[in-house]
């Protein structure tokens, strides 16, 4: 896995330090963190509250827990006292009630940008609906959006959707100089997505092997 990230990010003229493994734990045991932790890792990746708060708990105190699943507003207090980088942001109401968190200014955030727009459900924003998310949010002083976000839809190119998403990253960039991050890639198109621009992969499966089909 080492060896193609470093591929890929030889082949994009890009540096390896321009990119962050996050390896996603999620579903996987305890055991599975702690030994990638022994081994050097430090980033990991969960998509659900209770799972994250208890992992943290088990894996070495530098570890960085990342929130990549859907944000449900009751939980969000409790995201924050595990998760350092939540890279699922899609709704005002929710970077709201992030900004009110006692540690808010702790955290850092991935705007979660939906490239089907006929998938609502799968959480994110639109291309098209960005400069009016962020006009909104820009008041809450806590809440620092470091990059946009993406999960590539499946049955298209991911090429073209990580483009997408690398160029609507540069246009907001503008007027948000603080969004230069790029979310995006997991183990089937993270080659790609480094091409890109990526500066956070998150890979699963192709490190921890398949995991049972998820409700
Ligand atoms: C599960 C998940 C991943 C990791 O997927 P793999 O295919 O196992 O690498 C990455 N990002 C998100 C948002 C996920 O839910």
């Amino acid at each position: 896995m080492k060896e193609r990230i470093a591929a890929a990010t030889r082949q994009s003229g890009r540096n390896i330090d321009e990119i962050t493994l996050v390896v996603v734990t999620k579903t996987f045991p305890v055991t599975d963190a702690q030994i990638l932790y022994e081994l050097g890792e430090r980033n990991f990746g969960e998509n659900r509250n209770e799972e994250g708060l208890s992992k943290k708990e088990l894996v070495g105190p530098d570890a960085i827990w990342h929130f990549q699943g859907q944000v449900q507003s009751k939980k969000i207090r409790q995201i924050t006292q595990w998760a350092e980088v939540v890279h699922s942001l899609d709704s005002v109401d929710h970077a709201r009630k992030f900004a009110d968190a006692d540690n808010a200014n702790a955290l850092k955030f991935f705007l979660q940008v939906n490239l089907e727009p006929s998938r609502a459900d799968r959480g994110g924003v639109s291309i098209a609906g960005l400069q009016d998310f962020l006009g909104e949010i820009a008041g809450l002083k806590n809440i620092n959006i470091i990059g946009l976000m993406t999960v590539a839809p499946l049955g298209v190119d991911p090429e073209g959707a990580f483009e997408e998403v690398a160029k609507a990253k540069n246009l907001v960039q503008k007027n948000y100089p603080s969004i230069t991050q790029l979310s995006m890639g997991m183990s089937g198109d993270f080659e790609e997505a480094i091409k890109y621009g990526a500066t956070h992969i998150r890979i699963g499966s192709s490190i921890l092997g398949s995991r049972p089909a998820q409700a």
